[in-house]
């Protein structure tokens, strides 16, 4: 590597160089800070025969590091200032390949296809735009295509979310629903201070493994279920699903079917807690419950 962009110094460079600024709109935030792009780029490449996909490339911070770990590189980038700017600052490399296209526009099953279909293991990296954060990883993680493994940066609020423990306030149908589809590692937190422009909130990044699907369970009805013994974080479990069961006196009899006190509030229940109530219900007739 020539010299890394990830460094408050190159990047001021480059921004003055393209007379680019920052825009807001598409959540952007370039890191500054060598290390980390190194410890993402490290996390992300699972072994040696992978093709990176990258959302987000900006100026090519995060890119660089994978370039030079991965055999091949992908990246989907938002913004039409910038393919000519990466096509400057990643010169070096004639391993990576530079998208103009939203990604929440494209076919990713046909991408990760066309990779498989050569060989390689598909993964996904990302310092991700905070303003579609959620709306991203729903698209991969709904998407069904085979993805070994997703590493990325959001804003560390998100985070806690998305790996919360049951009986903490952070806890909510997010972390079911994520916890249900994958295994969540916490890679590594990452202060406000090495991005330009400096956001408001420290961030953190994560990794996504995916757990084999279970085909008993219908995920639409099972994730509508989680979100509805959410809906009202303070009342109880019954309370919540009675709303969703249209009756009272059955979601009583379904949460003692279930074993699970009618007292309790939805933010103490294991994941294995809500496949036990799903279990319950999901030979119901449809019309006695909210799906
Ligand atoms: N990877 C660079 C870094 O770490 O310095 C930039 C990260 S910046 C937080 C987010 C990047 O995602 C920006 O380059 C932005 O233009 C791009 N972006 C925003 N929305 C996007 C979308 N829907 N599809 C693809 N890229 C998007």
């Amino acid at each position: 590597m020539k010299k890394p962009i990830a460094t408050p110094s190159r990047t001021k460079e480059i921004l003055d160089t393209y007379e680019l600024f920052a825009k807001k709109n598409y959540g952007q935030n370039f890191l500054t800070e060598p290390s980390v792009v190194e410890k993402i780029a490290r996390n992300a490449i699972i072994n040696d025969h992978c093709v990176v996909f990258e959302i987000g490339p900006g100026i090519g911070a995060l890119t660089q590091y994978l370039c030079e770990y991965a055999k091949e590189v992908v990246c989907f980038e938002i913004d039409s200032r910038l393919p000519e700017v990466l096509k400057d600052t990643l010169s070096e490399y004639d391993n990576v390949t530079v998208i103009l296209q939203d990604f929440l526009e494209i076919d990713l099953k046909e991408w990760v296809k066309k990779y498989q279909d050569q060989g390689m293991d598909v993964v996904i990296a990302a310092n991700l735009p905070y303003y579609i954060t959620t709306p991203i990883l729903f698209k991969i993680f709904e998407s069904e295509a085979d993805i070994k493994a997703i590493t990325v940066m959001m804003q560390k609020e998100v985070a806690d979310r998305f790996n919360a423990q049951v009986n903490t306030k952070e806890y909510n149908a997010l972390s079911i629903v994520t916890q249900y589809r994958c295994d969540v590692r916490s890679v590594m937190k990452v202060p406000k201070n090495v991005f330009n422009p400096k956001p408001n909130v420290d961030s953190a990044v994560l990794q996504f493994t995916f757990h084999k699907k279970e085909d008993s369970i219908n995920e639409q009805v099972f994730f509508e279920m989680v979100k509805a013994c959410f809906k009202q974080r303070r009342k109880t479990i019954l309370n919540n699903f009675s709303e969703y069961c249209n009756d009272k006196e059955k979601a009583k009899q379904y949460l003692m079917d279930a074993k699970i006190d009618e007292k309790r509030r939805a933010e103490s229940l294991t994941l294995d807690e809500f496949k036990q109530l799903y279990e319950v219900i999901k030979n119901v007739n449809p019309s006695e419950c909210k799906n």
